[in-house]
């Protein structure tokens, strides 16, 4: 289908183009100067000690639960309404998810208090996103995971560039974050990820596990820096490479201009939804700047919903649900223990609209006449 309006476009032009034809001018594609750049200057702008990139955001996760050592018999508390990735990983890892509720429909974020009903002798770790780039309660969360001894996992694929009320940004409020730059992120290389963090113990296992556990990397024996290597923990090919890199880095510089642009048109948004009786536009108050991800509303009911989203597809303007309750997917039937009435109602209700840098106001206006 031919969208007049999609979910979400790309902010590509002339100096992506230019980034990678540097790199391919160099004839070098694996793991070397662009990565290195890369993660300086993410780490730069995150305000972290560590930025270690890799292949895509489940890797993300999937190393920084391993650095964090979540193993078989362990639990991650976790939102129920997320995308699946947090989920899958901590399976993978042999731990088991325990989903826990929403706060409230306009704040679709982790609540304090149903991680602290969740706690159990073999939590490990909290998994928080930060919906749509809107913070969650990261001080009540983080005390909670202080007087537990627990782990805190920033699940950011939705937040790089968001930050706290005193500056701190999202991927360095908690032991370790986790970023996307898939190609519907705010960061877009395609596919592509990070991990932040200021634990030199957590970074050095994830470099590790990042490369087959391997004690040296292929740059530095080109280099004759070095030429042997050893396998201290077995480890995964999660790398980068030099192109997504190269576009990473452009990506980044136009980070915050494209964020504020998200911001405006999700003002406009706001303006034109708050009216519409019986909608309801979530994070009405933020804590803290948005990385504003996601054009969320949640409609009267779940009929409603789907006549909104019938009518926008009618008029060839994308939708999207984010997302179902994890819960009711056929692979966690065994995670059912609970009711989750928020989420549940969250995921009956929620319609997503398109929301990207280059949007006009003008389209703003016609995604919200046709619903
Ligand atoms: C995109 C996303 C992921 C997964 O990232 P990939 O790069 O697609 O592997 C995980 N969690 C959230 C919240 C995401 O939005």
């Amino acid at each position: 289908m031919e969208w007049e309006i999609s979910l979400c476009d790309l902010d590509y032009g002339a100096e992506e183009a230019a980034a990678v034809a540097a790199v391919l001018q160099r004839k070098w594609l694996t793991m070397a100067e662009e990565v290195n750049g890369f993660e300086a200057e993410f780490a730069g702008s995150v305000g972290v000690k560590h930025a270690i990139a890799v292949s895509n955001g489940t890797a993300a996760l999937h190393l920084a639960y391993l650095a964090l050592g979540i193993g078989p018999g362990d639990e991650l508390i976790q939102p129920a309404i997320n995308f699946v990735a947090a989920a899958n990983m901590t399976l993978a890892c042999g731990a088991m998810p325990r989903f826990a509720d929403i706060l409230a429909l306009d704040e679709p974020t982790l609540d304090p208090a149903e991680v602290e009903c969740l706690i159990t002798s073999r939590t490990r770790g909290v998994v928080v996103m930060h919906y749509g780039g809107y913070l969650c309660r990261m001080a009540e969360i983080r005390d909670i995971c202080r007087a537990h001894n627990l782990a805190l996992i920033e699940d950011a694929c939705h937040a790089v560039g968001a930050q706290a009320e005193n500056g701190t940004k999202a991927g360095n409020l908690g032991d370790i974050g986790c970023f996307s730059f898939f190609s519907n992120k705010n960061l877009a290389v395609g596919e592509g990820g990070m991990v932040t963090t200021n634990r030199d113990d957590l970074a050095e296992k994830v470099r590790r596990l990042r490369s087959h556990g391997m004690t040296t990397l292929t740059w530095d024996r080109h280099r004759g820096h070095a030429s042997r290597y050893d396998v201290a923990v077995p480890g995964y090919n999660y790398r980068p490479d030099e192109i997504r890199a190269a576009l990473g880095r452009v990506q980044l510089r136009k980070l915050a201009r494209n964020n504020a642009l998200r911001e405006a048109l999700s003002l406009v948004y706001r303006h034109h939804l708050d009216s519409r009786p019986g909608w309801l536009v979530p994070f009405a108050r933020a804590h803290g700047g948005s990385a504003y991800h996601l054009m969320v509303a949640l409609a009267p009911d779940e009929a409603a919903r789907d006549q909104a989203g019938n009518a926008l597809r009618a008029a060839r303007i994308q939708t999207s649900l984010h997302y179902p309750c994890i819960p009711d997917f056929a692979a966690y039937q065994a995670c059912r223990e609970r009711d989750l009435p928020k989420s549940r109602e969250f995921a009956r209700r929620a319609i997503t609209l398109p929301l990207f840098p280059g949007m006009s106001a003008e389209q703003v206006e016609m995604v919200v006449n046709k619903l």
